[in-house]
């Protein structure tokens, strides 16, 4: 396999260094940009396989430079995580929407964020299998009989119940905004609303019983599963 490319726009030097020496050790190849302006430049000539974003820039801030790779052709497909600290929740919020695949809140461990790489380098955005049968833990979901069973006993979930169990399972770990919910929640024949996925997520919780504390609250942020 090809050392992968990732891309870290940071301006923080030392956040730089730890970066660099820990990706490099596992074998990525490590470009750095320094600024927004070289990160949205490096981004497009280097074509790397991941993008790590810190949000607070000198210049065009993370959030703008998220945006404008997320609307570029040559580099929305790229993974973006955002390198984020405590208190910018809501700046979490409008970078998940806007496209980044996760984020990592500093000061983090390189084994928390090479987690994370992995994970979205493993599986990337939306190429699960509708029908194939998924497993978290002691819960398996079949989407082709609309079956659950937790800890081997089927369950009765509703619709959107079935339906939100079914989009944590196939992204475990991943963090879903309220919005990003209702928007993959939409299709069904009633209207969602950010305030109905709060309702969604307590009745899962509850019919998933002993394994519904697997269900996390991320405060400020949104939902995920597991971690
Ligand atoms: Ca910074």
């Amino acid at each position: 396999m090809a050392a992968l490319k990732i891309l870290v726009i940071e301006d923080e030097e030392a956040i730089q260094e730890l970066i660099r020496y820990n990706l490099s050790k596992e074998g990525y190849t490590v470009v750095v940009a320094n600024n927004g302006e070289e990160g949205i430049r490096l981004a497009k000539q280097e074509a790397p396989g991941l993008i790590l974003l810190d949000l607070m820039l000198p210049g065009i801030d993370g959030l703008e430079v998220c945006k404008s790779l997320k609307q570029e052709i040559q580099t929305a497909h790229i993974p973006v995580v955002m390198l984020t600290a405590k208190g910018e929740e809501s700046d979490i919020v409008i970078g998940l929407e806007m496209g980044a695949d996760d984020y990592v809140t500093k000061p983090f461990s390189p084994r928390v964020l090479l987690a994370r790489i992995k994970r979205i380098i493993r599986r990337p955005a939306g190429n699960a299998d509708p029908q194939e049968t998924v497993q978290y833990g002691e819960i398996v979901l079949m989407p082709g009989p609309h079956r659950v069973l937790v800890q081997g006993k089927s369950i009765e979930l509703t619709a959107s119940e079935f339906n939100l169990l079914h989009i944590f399972m196939n992204r475990p770990g991943w963090v879903f905004t309220r919005s990003r919910i209702v928007d993959l929640l939409r299709g069904d024949n009633y209207p969602v609303t950010e305030r109905s996925v709060d309702v969604v997520i307590v009745g899962l919780r509850r019919k998933l019983g002993n394994c519904g504390d697997c269900i996390k609250t991320v405060r400020g942020v949104g939902y995920r599963l597991g971690e």
